[in-house]
């Protein structure tokens, strides 16, 4: 029997999301949709659809396809938004917001990666991508997000990113310590920032002046 990889993220999408909980249909059809094996480095391409995060080099991780899913919906985006991704890594968590928003500017630290992630997702097409090398913690500057979403762990909540969110946006960002964190949500309603605890999860560190030092 040939398994397609389309195949591969259909089931992916049936038993760790769907049965997992993650109900949104545009979160659903865009994990549906975007290549991920495209994301991993070729020697985890049989890998690319398992329940788990993977290795994409310089020590930092593809996260685990329900924990992409996890944080997509808690943004719950409607297409309008403009959406600021701190932690490109393999550029994959940025084509599932552009899928799903109007523009997406994804912060990388390792300029490596950066370029890496640029070259993939111009290649696949996305052309709501902007790739920034930089220290995300500080945010970026310009007109405030809609959505922010920081894929790596931190300390607290970096007071740079709260300020970028716009009246009625909502940040997703784990907390905790080095090695383990709780997904944490901090929406902005009536300029009063509100947050929830949500689960725990493992994502390597936010490194930067509101993060953690580079050790
Ligand atoms: N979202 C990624 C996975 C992120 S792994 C994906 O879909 O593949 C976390 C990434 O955050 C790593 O690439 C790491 O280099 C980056 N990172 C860590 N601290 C950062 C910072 N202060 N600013 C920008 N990127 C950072």
């Amino acid at each position: 029997m040939i398994v397609s990889f389309e195949d591969l993220r259909s089931s992916m999408v049936a038993d760790q999301l769907v049965g997992r909980g993650i109900r949104d249909p545009r979160v659903l059809d865009a994990m549906a949709r975007v290549p991920r094996h495209l994301f991993v480095p070729a020697e985890a391409v049989p890998l690319a659809y398992a329940d788990r995060a993977l290795p994409i080099g310089h020590g930092q991780t593809i996260s685990q396809p329900y924990m992409v899913a996890v944080m997509t919906e808690a943004l719950a985006l409607s297409g309008r938004e403009r959406v600021l991704e701190v932690g490109t890594g393999s550029g994959y968590q940025a084509a599932i917001l552009a899928e799903l928003a109007r523009d997406v500017v994804t912060i990388e630290r390792r300029p490596e990666l950066a370029e890496a992630a640029r070259t993939r997702l111009a290649s696949l097409g996305y052309k709501n991508i902007t790739v920034v090398v930089a220290d995300g913690t500080a945010g970026e500057a310009g007109i405030p997000y809609d959505a922010i979403l920081v894929t790596a762990g931190a300390p607290r909540v970096p007071e740079s990113l709260k300020a970028q969110l716009a009246e009625g946006g909502r940040l997703v960002i784990p907390i905790g310590s080095y090695g383990q964190q709780d997904l944490t949500v901090v929406a902005r309603t009536g300029g009063v920032f509100v947050e929830s605890v949500h689960e725990s999860c493992v994502f390597v560190p936010l490194v930067g002046r509101e993060g953690w030092p580079d050790r």
